[in-house]
């Protein structure tokens, strides 16, 4: 028997792994047994089979819906298109959407959805059909609704599944004024906000810089000085780890010395250049044959090089008891949901590898999601009136400084462009990523106060499930269940 067969009966279910993660933090509450129960199983989770006539002959398709808790509504998480899906891999999803949404205060209870499909394998007006088709079958049941459950993008889906999604359900419930706000992720002009396709990458970002921002944590994972300079191996080019490695790599000098893909990996010591191998990835499929770089197609070794810190951005599971003493990095950051298997948590912890956990590293895309669907209830651009307001404000500041300036009370004049710059304010996507900055930080100092603060708890992932059952739990008890 090899060790991944031998691990791999060892190893618990994603499911059984958010569990054993929940009830190690429940352990250190003092909830009553009913309710720790009633939060951590997972309400619902709808099956759906359904068909579609493709080339002529009728496909079946198996897709799920999973709502983990309604303690708020409407509930949200998004929606998969992968070969691997299963009730257990959404219950599993859905039940950490619950904990993350708390953790950033964003009001949603937790879902999940996911169709068993290998979207490569059709062609774009197919895909449009199954789509419509399974948007159609959850709609139908209230799992699409703008007040009740609100999907967005995952692996394997984007802002073009979106926008069919959001069609459908419009063309369900023509009175429905508020339709676009049934799923969020969609293309600017079809209801979307500026910046939610960069947003969980950009809060894997923010989450590191907030990370660095104090020594202590620096500290707690044996490392010293800033981000600049870090070396950085990135699992998963897709579109969070691809945002996540571009952003570090462009504004905050981190050095990107690996990047694992489906079909093997790159690594230069000295760093790789994120955007041309994105580029070659769209265009051949793949990291094999780039050009500028050390190729080899054993992708899981580079796992375990020697670097700063590793960012799993694509499948769940991937450090698992295979590999987790080999991991060399002192700071991991779960870009992706579950990449980390308890037991693996376990062996990682004891090293004293500081987890940054996916709850929360991942949470930039739900808290976008959030604000995309307050603009489409609201029927207003995000900002729009506050720049009215901004405007007037600026004017009676600019006329007063143009006085002062021309009174030649002042001995300096209005640098050229400035009125324009400053009466100009705030762009959506500058409103999107500040408010999104804000909402990573405060999230992460809410764990970071558990985690110095109580003495009985040693890690973030201990750290962000205490405050977020907290406020789950005060959420039911506010309801009077
Ligand atoms: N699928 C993303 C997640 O796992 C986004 C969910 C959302 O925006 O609702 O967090």
């Amino acid at each position: 028997m090899t060790i991944n067969q031998k691990s791999a009966q060892s190893e618990p279910s994603f499911r059984e792994s958010v569990d054993m993660m929940f009830n190690r933090a429940v352990a250190l509450m003092d909830l009553p047994p009913g309710l720790e129960e009633k939060i951590r199983v997972c309400n619902a989770t709808y099956t759906v089979r359904f068909g579609v006539r493709l080339r002529g002959q009728i496909h079946t398709f198996t897709g799920y819906r999973s709502v983990h808790s309604e303690h708020m509504e409407p509930v949200k998480g998004g929606i998969r298109y992968a070969m691997g899906v299963n009730q257990d891999e959404v219950e599993a999803l859905s039940a950490l959407m619950t904990y993350k949404c708390a953790l950033v205060e964003a009001p949603f209870g937790g879902a999940k959805g996911g169709l068993r499909i290998d979207p490569r394998l059709y062609e774009e007006h197919e895909l449009e059909r199954i789509t419509r088709r399974f948007a159609y079958e959850l709609a139908k049941r209230d799992l699409i609704n703008p007040s009740q459950n609100v999907p967005a993008p995952d692996m394997g889906t984007g802002e073009r599944e979106m926008a069919w999604i959001a069609d459908e359900y419009a063309r369900m419930n023509t009175t429905d004024i508020n339709a676009k706000a049934c799923v969020t992720g969609k293309p600017l002009n079809s209801g979307g906000i500026a910046g939610r396709v960069e947003a969980t990458g950009r809060g894997v970002q923010y989450a590191l810089r907030e990370f660095f921002r104090d020594a202590r944590d620096i500290e707690k994972a044996g490392m010293s000085g800033k981000l600049d300079g870090k070396r950085v191996i990135v699992q998963g080019l897709g579109n969070v780890g691809y945002h996540a490695a571009k952003f570090l790599q462009e504004e905050d000098g981190a050095i990107i010395t690996g990047i694992i893909e489906r079909d093997g990996a790159l690594f230069d010591e000295a760093g790789l250049n994120v955007s041309s191998i994105y580029e070659w990835i769209v265009k051949h499929g793949g990291v094999k044959g780039f050009p500028d770089a050390t190729y080899t197609a054993d992708g899981a070794a580079i796992l375990e090089e020697d670097c700063d810190i590793l960012i799993p951005a694509a499948l769940e599971g991937v450090i698992n008891l295979s590999n987790a003493d080999r991991i060399k990095a002192s700071l991991i950051i779960e870009a992706a949901n579950g990449p980390i298997t308890a037991g693996a948590d376990d062996i990682l912890r004891k090293k004293g590898t500081v987890i940054i956990p996916d709850m929360y590293a991942n949470a930039g895309g739900v808290t976008v999601s959030y604000f995309e669907w307050v603009k489409n209830l609201s029927h207003i651009r995000f900002g729009r009136i506050q720049r009215r307001q901004e405007e007037a404000r600026h004017q009676l500041l600019t006329d007063e400084l143009e006085r002062l300036s021309s009174d030649k009370m002042l001995g300096w004049e209005l640098s050229p462009g400035f009125k324009e710059k400053y009466l100009r304010g705030a762009d959506e996507i500058e409103l999107v990523r500040s408010g999104l900055d804000d909402t990573m930080r405060i999230a992460y100092q809410a764990m970071r106060e558990v985690w110095h603060e109580r003495g009985d708890v040693e890690d973030l992932r201990t750290s962000a499930y205490l405050v977020a059952i907290d406020r789950v739990a005060a959420s039911y008890r506010a309801k009077g269940l």
